[in-house]
């Protein structure tokens, strides 16, 4: 079993998620220095293969047994994509980081950040030497660190142009959180930066990386739902801090709708394969509530395909956390419940059989949607593959998300152009 098989099974890592983040960084750091899984030596070459550095290990159990499920195999440590991982927030430090040790293709070689302190105590944990950290103003100069070939832009959403331009001109590859930007003047420009840089750039959209929302992907292309008519989607949940970056206009770009709104929209246009042609919307905003005087406190609003599918979806900022979607077709019906979670995300699928209503929810092993989208990345720059989900793809979700505004502004339909090309390259490799 390999050194991040046995992390990966650790009975502390899978219960309570704050004791296991700890245990998991606590094991990730020990593992992490063991495989040597650190940054490279100054002067190796990161994408010199070395098979030495991989380490295999006798089967143990004998033919009759069952394999051990392990998730490699893995790629050796000097194999790697390094990334540098830039904002070190609640996503970073909690998802980002910690899927480094279960993803198969990337290492962490780099951290930006405003605070050395911290950026210091997160670099002691995974291994990185003081000259791979930077801060916002020295973050150019990774130009000149070839430990790293990608970048991970983790910021607030206003910040991911300037991040992603600069990124791209210091010749590294760029995965940028989603919502890709906070207008469609942003998003142009940083795909402009890439393409004029020859780097790649793939937003992240870790739900379109998600086993079951592959299945589900799968069951609608085999026609398994029949011509599918509606799909139906929620994704909201209470904030707090009035003060923080998410209630703040100019940070933000908007208020639930473009920070997880954008899930049910995006998951409205890929599980069904079709782009949307008109939206109807409504947004509230009680000012006298701290929390909403720049910002909307929830927005629904409908959209209209060509085929004649309607999604209708819902999103908030003021209610207890609600995460479902589903998708009806003439034949059957899927949903997820919740869907768009890190975790425990739960497939169910009805349809007529011989007469009988069949009710199944499909055991599909639950896999970390940072691993694969982030090997999704390390494959494409490896391989010199189009990412999945490219800069259009969070491109044509800024033009849904300002007609979606318009009509709630204006009280009436939007019109949405179809994007002029498909907006999301070949199908990821593995889920
Ligand atoms: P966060 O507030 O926890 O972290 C943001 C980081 O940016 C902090 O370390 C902060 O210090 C830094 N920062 C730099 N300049 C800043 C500035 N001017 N104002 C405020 N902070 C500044 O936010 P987060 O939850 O980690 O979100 C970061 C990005 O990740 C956002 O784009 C968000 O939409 C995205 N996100 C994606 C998912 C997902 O599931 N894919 C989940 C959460 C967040």
């Amino acid at each position: 079993m390999s050194l991040f098989a046995s992390l990966a099974r650790d009975p502390e890592t899978s219960s309570d998620p704050a004791s296991s983040r700890r245990s998991f960084l606590r094991g990730a750091t020990t593992a992490l220095a063991a495989a040597g899984l650190g940054p490279l030596a100054a002067g190796q070459s990161p994408t010199k293969p070395n098979a030495q550095d991989a380490v295999h290990l006798p089967e143990l159990h004998a033919d009759t047994e069952a394999p051990d499920k392990t998730p490699g195999p893995f790629e050796a440590p000097s194999q790697r994509t390094g990334f540098a991982v830039v904002g070190l927030g609640t996503l970073s430090l909690n998802q980002i980081l910690p899927a480094f040790a279960k993803s198969k293709y990337c290492r962490v070689a780099a951290l930006v950040s405003g605070d050395r302190d911290k950026s210091r105590k997160i670099a002691a944990q995974y291994g990185i030497p003081d000259r791979s950290l930077y801060d916002y103003k020295t973050y150019d100069q990774l130009a000149q660190n070839p430990d790293v070939q990608a970048i991970y832009i983790v910021l607030p959403n206003s910040l991911h142009a300037e991040f992603v331009v600069r990124g791209a001109k210091a010749g590294k590859h760029i995965l940028c959180e989603k919502p890709m930007a906070t207008s469609v003047k942003d998003c142009e420009r940083m795909i402009a930066a890439c393409k004029a840089a020859n780097v790649k750039l793939m937003i992240a959209y870790r739900q379109q990386y998600e086993p079951m929302n592959r299945q589900i992907i799968k069951m609608v292309k085999e026609g398994k739902l029949g011509t599918v008519k509606s799909f139906i989607a929620t994704n909201g949940q209470n904030q707090g801090d009035p003060a923080q970056w998410r209630q703040k206009l100019a940070l933000a770009g908007g208020g639930c709708l473009p920070d997880v709104g954008i899930y049910c929209f995006n998951a409205a246009r890929f599980l069904s394969g079709e782009e949307p042609s008109e939206v109807v919307a409504f947004t509230t905003q009680p000012k006298s509530d701290p929390r909403f005087t720049e910002v909307e406190e929830s927005c629904g609003f409908t959209l209209h395909f060509p085929s004649g599918l309607i999604a209708t979806c819902s999103t908030g900022y003021g209610i207890h956390r609600s995460q479902f979607l589903r998708i009806e077709g003439e034949k059957a019906w899927a949903e997820l419940s919740p869907a768009f979670a890190y975790t425990g995300i739960k497939l169910k699928t009805n349809r007529t059989e011989d007469g009988h209503n069949v009710l199944s929810e499909p055991s599909i092993e639950e896999k970390d949607q940072f691993a694969l989208e982030m090997d999704h990345m390390a494959q494409c720059v490896q391989q010199n593959l189009q990412p999945h989900t490219p800069g259009e793809e969070g491109l044509h979700d800024q033009r849904i998300t300002d007609a979606i505004y318009e009509s709630a502004r204006t009280g009436r339909s939007v019109k949405i152009a179809p994007p002029p090309q498909p907006t999301r390259g070949p199908d990821p490799q593995e889920s």
